[in-house]
């Protein structure tokens, strides 16, 4: 099959990484340029997947203590994003939440102890460093990492057209070829995206079941509990990040407000408004 350099074919791969499957959908001039684009975004999440993971042990995120640290510009950056959503929420959204996945993901009980490890302002930061103030807190990056890395794997493609799907946090860069934008589903509602992103935070695939209960995977750092009602929230935002922890800031605080100040909005969940205008949002680039 020829190739012509001025028009662009369509190119798809998926690849386990993160916990979950993440397809990279872009437009390239031939397979060539397609695989080495592929190879540079999943390349970028699985470095990234090594330093924000609470699943590997030698992981940067799990070598954090009471001892100031420098750390990596990508996890002062996401932890330094983090602490705004935490105090924009009033800590629903809160990465130190870790102590409460442990117990979650033993389906263990709460313990007073565990909840006065989850402590938002107890997370330091200053000048590249990172420390905690109560020995024995966990960063968990759950609720944040999936969309910071997409955002860094839809830059490492270095093409005008990709869409990251890691998922339910999916960020697309520019559009396909002669389109508004990459139509992209987000908890039963179609949205066209254009340097922008969507995540959606729920239930729907994690939880455990007790006595007839369901235990999400989401915790309210406010009661130290597990949320037991059903709801998706899905929030647009300009990258990836943005709308990965404002989906679940909104998820546990019910507070459709909170994306507005962060120029975002809530396009799925009970009280979800796009003001009647049809759901596409464009960002003048994605960063
Ligand atoms: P998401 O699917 O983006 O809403 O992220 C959910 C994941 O974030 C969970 O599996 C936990 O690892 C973590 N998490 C749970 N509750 C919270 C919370 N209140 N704030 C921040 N992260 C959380
Ligand atoms: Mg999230």
């Amino acid at each position: 099959m020829a190739w012509n350099a001025n028009k662009l074919s369509r190119f798809e791969a998926v690849e386990p990484h993160m916990g979950t499957l993440v397809g990279i959908t872009l437009y390239a001039a031939n397979p060539a340029m397609a695989k080495a684009a592929f190879e540079r975004g999943f390349a970028r999440i699985a470095a990234l997947n090594r330093l924000f993971s609470d699943y590997l042990e030698d992981s940067e995120v799990n070598a954090l203590s009471t001892t100031p640290r420098k750390v990596s510009r990508e996890l002062y950056e996401i932890l330094r994003f983090a602490r705004e959503v935490s105090r924009a929420s009033n800590g629903a959204f809160d990465v130190t939440i870790g102590p409460l996945t442990r117990l979650w993901r033993q389906k263990l009980p709460l313990t007073p102890e565990a909840k006065a490890l989850v402590d938002w302002q107890a997370l330091r930061l200053e000048r590249g460093r990172v420390w905690f103030t109560k020995p024995g807190m966990k960063v968990d990056l759950g609720a944040i990492g999936k969309g910071f890395a997409a955002d860094a794997a839809a830059r490492a493609c270095e093409l005008d057209n990709v869409l990251i799907a890691a998922s339910g946090d999916i960020v697309c860069r520019g559009a396909p070829p002669g389109e508004s934008g990459w139509r992209v589903q987000a908890a039963g509602v179609t949205l066209r995206l254009r340097n922008a992103a969507v995540s959606t935070s729920g239930d729907a695939r994690q939880y455990f079941e007790r006595n007839g209960v369901r235990y999400s995977h989401i915790i309210d750092p406010r009661s130290g509990l597990s949320m037991t009602t059903q709801l998706e929230v899905s929030a647009v935002a300009r990258n990836g990040m943005t709308a990965d922890a404002l989906a679940t800031a909104v998820r546990v605080s019910g507070d459709t407000s909170i994306p507005k100040r962060f120029g975002a909005q809530v396009v799925a969940g009970p009280t979800a408004s796009t003001g009647g205008h049809p759901p596409e949002f464009a960002a003048p680039g994605s960063d």
